[in-house]
């Protein structure tokens, strides 16, 4: 099926890589920077230019597009989604991708800053590259490969589609949503304009990663209420909002419960954020686990040391508020095993080994199977994301390519 075909994805990637779309958590506008809009005029006239008659960009910054069916069955309506921006964790600008061919085991050194090493120690995925075509960032910004690794995925697919119009498939729908890293990629997404029964995200990492789960989140706020007076005459009168919050970080555990002492199953409360003075501290935490009903466990864990700390400051006061950010996807993939199990043939017939894994984390995948969409994330190859030491083999990105092609085709065949 692949031997005569020229992926595109390589070169998409860079020309997507080399856009500026770094999205921005302080901003309250929607997208959350217009530079992200960029990508989506080129992505929509790519696609137009291969034929997509309805691609688009939407004021709020998402690109839809459908790849219209070409069989006389009825076939549920596939989305393959990937996002636009990039972390706010690491500058996005004036990235330039850096290939490196036939890749040895070596370490790599970025060729902007030379302190910038890969090494297959600290990234021992690497050593199963050998001999792959690696592309890094420069050493002054990370890569981008998330998720345009996702985005060049998909494009080479719509790609080979077009080519390939004996292949058999449904009404295929594209997205390519903003303001993933920041938790709105779906805020402002037209469900009915996009008209899908299921997805797949484009956004996970290792050759043949499939994630059905993700975690699920909370946010938590404490407000800590002390008593203000002047510092000279305070005596039995001022109650110090900084103290008693910062007695209360302190008596969590310190060996468990937190990102830094956990990994596999293992949830987390973490404190995310501290805020202002003798008169009022606010604490934000994030909550989250795998499982849902642990969620209401840590709270009230939380709940209970935050009493214990009142009593140690009478006069004290505190409030906590709690609100759902998102849940593990598993919780409505499990009801449709045929997304998995496609999947899975199609990673496979791709002559990959299937590795079914769970993202310590959300996507955008996980509020839209909430939303109406089961939408689990298949991998891209892009690595070591959020940072400058990013990269990403340019024969797991083709490998990508052939899996969704060939589930576009398996989820015509079986119905
Ligand atoms: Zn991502």
């Amino acid at each position: 099926m692949f031997q005569n075909y020229s992926f595109t994805v390589k070169d998409r990637f860079i020309r997507y890589a080399e856009i500026d779309t770094q999205s921005d958590p302080q901003s309250k506008t929607i997208p959350s920077t217009e530079k992200q809009k960029n990508l989506g005029i080129l992505l929509v006239s790519e696609l137009s230019a291969m034929g997509i008659t309805d691609a688009h960009l939407d004021p709020y910054g998402y690109v839809y597009a459908t790849i219209p069916s070409n069989t006389n069955k009825s076939v549920p309506v596939i989305c393959f989604c990937a996002h636009m921006d990039t972390s706010p964790d690491c500058s996005g600008k004036n990235v330039r991708p850096v290939i490196h061919p036939n890749y040895q085991g070596n370490e790599i050194v970025l060729p902007e800053d030379e302190s910038q090493v890969l090494t297959p120690t600290e990234h021992p995925y690497l050593k199963e590259k050998i001999g792959e075509d690696i592309i890094t960032a420069s050493g002054t910004t990370l890569l981008g490969a998330d998720d345009k690794a996702g985005i060049a995925i998909i494009m080479d697919m719509v790609h080979y589609l077009v080519n390939h119009p004996d292949l058999l498939h449904g009404n295929l729908k594209i997205l390519f949503t903003p303001d993933e890293e920041i938790g709105r990629g779906v805020d402002k997404l037209d469900m009915d304009k996009l008209g899908a029964d299921f997805g797949y995200t484009l956004d996970a990492g290792e050759l043949g990663t499939f994630e059905d789960e993700t975690f699920s989140a909370d946010s938590v706020t404490i407000h800590f209420y002390g008593v203000s007076s002047h510092p000279g005459y305070a005596k039995d009168k001022m109650i110090n909002a900084i103290k008693v919050a910062s007695h209360f970080i302190d008596s969590l555990p310190k060996d468990e419960l937190s990102p830094e002492s956990t990994d596999g199953r293992y949830g987390f409360v973490h404190p995310v954020r501290i805020e202002g003075l003798a008169e009022k501290i606010t604490v934000e935490w994030i909550i989250r686990d795998f499982l849902t009903t642990k969620l209401a466990a840590y709270e009230n864990y939380l709940r209970d040391k935050l009493e214990a700390t009142l009593k140690k400051f009478p006069g004290a006061k505190a409030d906590f508020q709690v609100r759902e950010q998102y849940r593990n996807m598993k919780e409505v993939l499990d009801q449709y095993p045929q997304i998995t199990a496609h999947a899975k043939e199609a990673i496979e017939s791709s002559g990959i080994v299937f590795k079914k894994s769970s993202a310590r984390g959300g996507t955008d995948g996980s509020r839209l199977s909430f939303m109406g969409l089961p939408c689990p994330n298949i991998f891209t190859g892009e690595m070591a994301f959020h940072g400058k030491h990013e990269y990403v083999s340019v024969q797991d990105m083709q490998k990508a390519v052939e899996t969704i092609v060939r589930l576009s085709n398996i989820w015509e065949e079986k119905s």
